[in-house]
């Protein structure tokens, strides 16, 4: 594994060249523009000493299996730009982006915005259950899965990851947190990759709609015993737990994962204001994948999802891949809760990143199709997402109308604080760890280049503009 130690291209913040000097797992030092020498000496991203070949021998090319090559089926917010964001002062401040100024003047600048290579934090996905093929949660998970998704994951630009563990017996869910562990064990680098665990059920709602594609007959209420059994399982890596506050015993359950260090996080759920409030005083902190794992009809007004958007004390997670959620919804969520408060996640999939076709689901056949929405075969209904973070970026660049720094914080450092962690991912600044994304631009496509973790490339792809 070959370490980098120089690194050039464009800064997202204010599309301005810098040359970053890479000391071990940090940023020592940024130089930026005419200081390090002026554009020309910039054409593409320099790693020195590094080749294509030296680089992972295992590497899984997904090639031409990125679901952004159909047209959108939603109208762009062209009219959107960043002279009106939201949040304020502090969202900024808090994801390392400067003042609002530098960020009016993003990378939307035009012909700019097509040249790069763009550096970027690196990029964590707080929720993803598989990817390539890898099903974290499949009967027969070992830790090679585990490493194989991680590294597939890595191909994406995307060095960082919770893997999300589902609902399913104990046993089956015993047996995925022991696969995570021991792929952490055997190969240090993943250990760097997976920054905590996501356990999202199995204390969720049983109903149709909130449950979504959990299996029915693993939903059961809270019970303390058996999460601290995985608590020790995970040696401690459990990080964020998603469940259903209106089932019996949540609150307390809330109030003693909260006082362990865990994040909590309303989801699958039909909770009423009072039990959303009760979450909220008992340390509930986010809402996952809002606007999803819910009834295909509600009351207009008074419903969990606007209980949980007008909650200041809960950050969301949303997944922008044009399917989950419209772009209307996807920038009114944005408006109100701010930069500060959104993690862009994929929850992709394990059979996301894989071409197009039918593939055998929970209940029955699925269907990925090219423009990356998975369903039901037969039916519309969604049946997870065939998207990476990457395009999950490139999506809220497109629907928001932020720029590339501000998506791309919402889906690195802003994650990062949700979960109460620090030192994976920073802005790329001097003392960040260098833990990068490096993309280039090409139109409305973020094209993953390479994806370095705690200063080691683990994975680089073609340098060319295709
Ligand atoms: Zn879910």
């Amino acid at each position: 594994m070959q370490k980098v130690r120089t690194l050039k291209g464009r800064r997202a913040e204010d599309s301005r060249w810098i040359e970053l000097r890479i000391e071990g797992e940090r940023i020592a030092d940024v130089v930026v523009g005419d200081a390090c020498g002026g554009d020309a000496c910039f054409e593409g991203v320099h790693l020195e000493g590094v080749h294509p070949e030296d680089v992972h021998p295992e590497d899984v090319h997904l090639e031409g299996v990125r679901p952004d090559d159909a047209p959108l089926e939603h109208a762009r917010l062209e009219d959107a730009r960043p002279g009106h964001l939201p949040g304020n002062a502090r969202d900024a401040e808090a994801l390392g982006l400067g003042d609002r100024d530098a960020r009016a003047s993003d990378t939307h600048a035009g012909d700019l915005y097509d040249q790069g290579p763009w550096i970027l934090p690196g990029l964590l996905d707080m929720q993803i259950n598989g990817y390539a093929g890898q099903d974290i949660n499949a009967d027969d998970v070992t830790w090679e899965t585990i490493v194989k998704m991680v590294r597939a994951v890595w191909a994406t630009g995307v060095p960082l990851v919770c893997p999300t563990v589902i609902t399913g017996s104990r046993e089956r869910m015993s047996r995925s947190i022991a696969a995570i562990l021991e792929a952490c064990r055997r190969d240090p680098l993943v250990d760097r990759a997976v920054v905590g665990i996501h356990i999202e059920g199995p204390y969720i709602s049983p109903a149709d709609g909130p449950r979504g594609a959990h299996p029915p007959h693993h939903v059961r209420p809270p019970d303390w015993e058996e999460f601290e059994s995985w608590m020790r399982l995970s040696e401690g890596r459990i990080r964020v737990v998603t469940l259903a506050p209106e089932t019996e015993g949540a609150i307390d359950f809330i109030r003693r994962a909260k006082a362990a260090g865990v994040t909590v996080a309303i989801g699958h759920t039909e909770a009423n204001a009072a039990q959303i409030r009760e979450a909220i005083a008992a340390g509930a902190s986010l809402s996952t994948h809002l606007g999803n794992g819910s009834h295909a009809v509600l009351p207009r007004l008074e419903n969990y999802i606007w209980e949980q958007l007008a909650a200041d004390e809960l950050a969301a997670s949303i997944i922008v891949d044009g399917h989950h959620l419209p772009p209307a919804v996807v920038k009114c969520i944005y408006r109100v809760k701010g930069a500060g408060r959104l993690a862009l996640i994929s929850d992709a999939s394990p059979i996301a990143g894989l071409p197009p076709g039918r593939y055998p689901g929970f209940y029955g056949e699925v269907e990925l199709l090219p423009n990356g929405r998975i369903q039901m075969v037969g039916s519309p209904y969604l049946a997870g997402s065939g998207f990476n973070l990457l395009g999950v970026v490139e999506r809220m660049c497109e629907f928001t109308g932020v720029g590339l720094a501000e998506a791309a914080a919402m889906a690195s450092i802003g994650p990062q604080r949700l979960l109460g962690l620090q030192g994976k991912t920073g802005p790329v600044a001097p003392g960040s760890p260098a833990t990068l994304t490096i993309v280039a631009r090409q139109g409305a496509r973020l094209v993953p280049r390479a994806t370095i973790l705690a200063g080691q490339v683990v994975w680089k792809g073609a340098w060319e503009t295709e």
